[in-house]
This record gives structure tokens, C-alpha cells and sequence, in this order.
């Protein structure tokens, strides 16, 4: 956070731990009073443990996409307009520069569906005001992001409960 120019970080892989550790990275900026901005690129219907505790933050942004659309049970093209919205949002959130950690959620999955072109989200992320430090996570990241990332770390599943039929847990997978 403190590289002038900040980072591009990518958490990718197949194990658990992605969001969690970009989640740990605005734990530590807001700890330093540093405005940090967060964008779920998942249905915005779960309320998870992330989403509840950033509304006692002034300084956290967070917004999930599906938030003001009634996209649900929607099709295809419902699911795509509603990640070209969010990414529309992530994308003018990168660019305005006022949060010095920003969080791009499951990204990677708006990437590889199709719903916004890698190109545009490569530009994006590269033409971001210097000091910026962004963040995305998810599953199968692009080659091309994981040559643009100065950080890159790949969690890789050795166990998880879900493999034994486990359903996910409050406060620990949401
Ligand atoms: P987390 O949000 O817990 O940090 P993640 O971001 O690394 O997980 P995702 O690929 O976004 O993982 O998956 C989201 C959900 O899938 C989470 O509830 C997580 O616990 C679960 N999950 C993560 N890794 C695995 C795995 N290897 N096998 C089964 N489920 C997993
Ligand atoms: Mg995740």
C-alpha cells in the first residue's frame, strides 16, 4: 500500500482463501485510515459477513452486483447486464482514484463468461490513477491479467469440508 505507484494483485486459484485475503488487505488499509473500495461480482442477495460489517465503515465502499436490479431468476442476459453494470461501476470507482485499495471481487468470472472483454478490463486496471492499488480475485485468472499483476498468488486446494458434503458456513465461507 505504500508503493508509490501501487500494485495489481491477483488471488487466483482453485482453493479456498481469494476473497478472504483480499478482505485482510482492507482490513489492514482501513486500519490506516485509507479509503478502500470493494465491488462483489456475485448476486448481492447473500448477506454475507463482509457486507454487514463494511456498513459500519465510512471509508469502505462496497457494493454488490445485482444491487437495484431485479435480475433474479433472470437468463443469460439478465446475469450479463447485470456484471456489465457492477463492472461499469468498478471500472468509474478505478478511475476517480479516491480509494487507495480497490477490491475487485470474482472478477475473473465476469472475464472468463464473456460478460466484459478482457481488453477493456486489462486498459482499465493499467490506466488507473498512480498510488491505486487494486485488487482481484477469483478462480481461472487470464494469462494475460497474471503477466499484468505485480502480485500474483495462487491458493491451491489441498483439503476442504465441501469435498465431504460440508454446506457452507456463516462466518466462514460468507
Ligand atoms: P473465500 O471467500 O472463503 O476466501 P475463495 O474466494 O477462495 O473463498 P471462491 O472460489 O470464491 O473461493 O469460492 C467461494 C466459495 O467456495 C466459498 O464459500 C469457499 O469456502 C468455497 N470454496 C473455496 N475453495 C473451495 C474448494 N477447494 N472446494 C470447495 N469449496 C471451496
Ligand atoms: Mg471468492
Amino acid at each position: 500500500m505504500s508503493a508509490p505507484e501501487g500494485l495489481l494483485i491477483v488471488y487466483t486459484g482453485d482453493g479456498k482463501g481469494k476473497t478472504t485475503a483480499a478482505l485482510g488487505l482492507a482490513f489492514r488499509a482501513l486500519g490506516h485510515g485509507l479509503p478502500v473500495a470493494c465491488v462483489q461480482f456475485i448476486k448481492g442477495r447473500w448477506k454475507t459477513g463482509e457486507r454487514l460489517f463494511a456498513a459500519h465503515f465510512s471509508r469502505l465502499t462496497f457494493l454488490c452486483m445485482g444491487e437495484g436490479f431485479t435480475w433474479e431468476g433472470g437468463g443469460p442476459e439478465v446475469h450479463a447486464a447485470a456484471a456489465r453494470a457492477a463492472w461499469s461501476r468498478a471500472r468509474a470507482l478505478l478511475a476517480a482514484g479516491e480509494h487507495r485499495l480497490v477490491i475487485l471481487d470474482e472478477l475473473t468470472h465476469v472475464i472468463r463468461h464473456g460478460f466484459v472483454p478482457e481488453a477493456e478490463v486489462l486498459s482499465a486496471l493499467a490506466s488507473r490513477p498512480p498510488g491505486i492499488t487494486a485488487v482481484v480475485t477469483g478462480r481461472g485468472a487470464p494469462p494475460a491479467l497474471l503477466a499484468a499483476a505485480d502480485l500474483a498468488t495462487e491458493m491451491r486446494a489441498l483439503r476442504h469440508p465441501f469435498e465431504h458434503g460440508a454446506g457452507a458456513v456463516r462466518g466462514i465461507d460468507f
